[in-house]
């Protein structure tokens, strides 16, 4: 997508930036799209292209972007004191202050946060403390890892073995594959062979087998962890059949092994609650993942909320006079701290949660009558969280390459939309209003009609 090739960033960035997650096909010739202005739903190319940000940047700027009591807020922490060393019995007041605040709005005993620089991080380090917690129980052997296929856990060594979207890992490395166990996505569309004609509770009741069968055939004994997002992001948004999750947490708590929550797109209003695993979902982790909406993307920042069960095993000295000898020289930084809690500050009082509550359903009802087009094969999410499944044949599902299409001309209508092979994924700014939903179904619309147009 070269609309900038005049631009001296367009040439910088080409020549120098090696972008995550790149097609290089076609980078080295097109370039980027230079994104340069970012102002409450939308944002503007360096043409001073105007463009809804049907992803809030990626999955992440909740609050809308460049808010001035955001970056009041980030100007008064960094003139006070922007960092200071988190080791030790060393800390910072914002880093304290948000600790207490997510233990509030975490579920059960979520009580003890070790900040990370991300989500992929909060998952490795989440990874470590759980095979420490279970080295200091006396089960050296309880170390593997259930993940699903189509989970996306991240691009650190451990969490892209976590991941199950095995495709991003080919002519990589991967380390340590032996403790980790992939089964089944829960996806209502696409099912495993055997559960295609099951009813929704039967095929819960199909993969909550799953699970507990890898659990046998690995020795429970040997079984550390099962990880799991709320509805799967970037491996489809994959909504898993109703009791999905809790059934999965019930056979978890049975063999003793800890389940993690990976909100790290789902918390902090996605899907109009502050943590989707309790409220909506109805199970209770023993580890929860959070990153992204934590501040809205303003400066980087994740955590692994830890259970106070995991806290009182690991919060111990690690050695005879040792320390526990794990973290980042940004743990806890204080001005990303400092940015959460205006962040949550800003949710409270505009409301936040109770928008995604009310537009979800409009968003969700509305995307639905995209499924009229011969080539919208599913339409699912929750809140604002939105998949649209692009197939050749509805009746075989047989997926139709053509998202980059869709979000080619989407783009030149005015909205940002993520393609990912077959799948639109659309999520949103929770600051979305109802006009911006209605502008946002008209375009997707009209998008998706044109490539049909253009392939029937
Ligand atoms: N977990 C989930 C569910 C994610 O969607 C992501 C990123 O999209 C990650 C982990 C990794 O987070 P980060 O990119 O901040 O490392």
């Amino acid at each position: 997508m070269n609309t900038t090739s005049n631009n001296h960033f367009w040439k910088k960035d080409k020549e120098h930036f090696i972008h995550p997650y790149t097609d290089y096909a076609t980078f080295k010739d097109e370039g980027s799209q230079v994104i340069s202005k970012a102002d409450g739903n939308y944002i503007y190319d360096s043409n001073g292209h105007k463009m809804l940000d049907g992803i809030a940047g990626l999955w992440c700027a909740n609050i809308g972007h460049g808010r001035k009591d955001m970056a009041d807020a980030i100007h008064q922490q960094i003139t006070k004191m922007q960092y200071y060393n988190p080791f030790g019995h060393t800390t910072n007041e914002p880093a304290a202050e948000l600790a207490s605040k997510l233990a509030e709005i975490s579920p059960g005993n979520l009580n003890h946060v070790f900040y990370t620089c991300g989500g992929s991080t909060a998952n490795d380090i989440a990874l470590r403390l759980v095979h420490y917690y279970n080295n200091l129980r006396g089960k050296p052997n309880k170390k593997k890892i259930i993940s699903r296929n189509y989970g996306y856990h991240g691009s650190t060594y451990f969490a892209a073995n976590l991941t199950g979207i095995h495709g991003t890992k080919d002519c990589f490395d991967q380390i340590a594959q032996d403790l980790v166990s992939h089964i089944s996505a829960a996806d209502m569309y696409r099912r495993p062979a055997g559960a295609e004609n099951l009813t929704e509770q039967e095929y819960c009741n199909f993969l909550a087998a799953e699970l507990e069968n890898r659990i046998q055939q690995l020795g429970a004994d040997n079984v550390a962890a099962f990880i799991a997002e709320p509805i799967m992001g970037a491996g489809g948004v994959l909504v898993a059949p109703e009791g999905y999750h809790r059934r999965c947490w019930e056979i978890c708590k049975k063999h003793d092994v800890l389940f993690i929550a990976d909100e790290v797109v789902t918390a902090f209003g996605r899907l109009g609650e502050w943590v989707a695993s309790k409220e909506i979902f109805d199970y209770q982790p023993d580890i929860l993942i959070v990153a992204k909406g934590i501040n809205s993307g303003y400066v980087p920042l994740g955590a692994a909320i830890l259970s106070s069960d995991i806290y009182d095993v690991i919060s111990k000295p690690q050695s005879d006079g040792g320390v526990l000898s794990l973290g980042f020289t940004y743990s806890g930084h204080a001005t990303a701290c400092a940015a959460a809690l205006k962040n949550f500050e800003i949710i409270e009082e505009e409301n936040i949660l109770e928008n995604v509550r009310n537009l979800g359903p409009v968003l969700q009802d509305g995307a639905k009558e995209l499924l009229t087009n011969p080539i919208v094969g599913d339409v699912r999410g929750k809140g604002f969280m939105l998949g649209i499944d692009l197939v050749s044949n509805k009746d075989t599902k047989e997926p139709l390459n053509v998202a980059s299409r869709v979000f080619t001309k989407c783009m030149e209508r005015g909205l940002v939309i993520r393609p990912i092979v077959n799948l639109i994924v659309i999520s949103p700014p929770l600051t979305l209003t109802e006009n911006d939903v209605q502008a946002l179904l008209q375009i997707v619309n009209e998008s998706i009609e044109e490539v049909y147009q253009e392939v029937s």
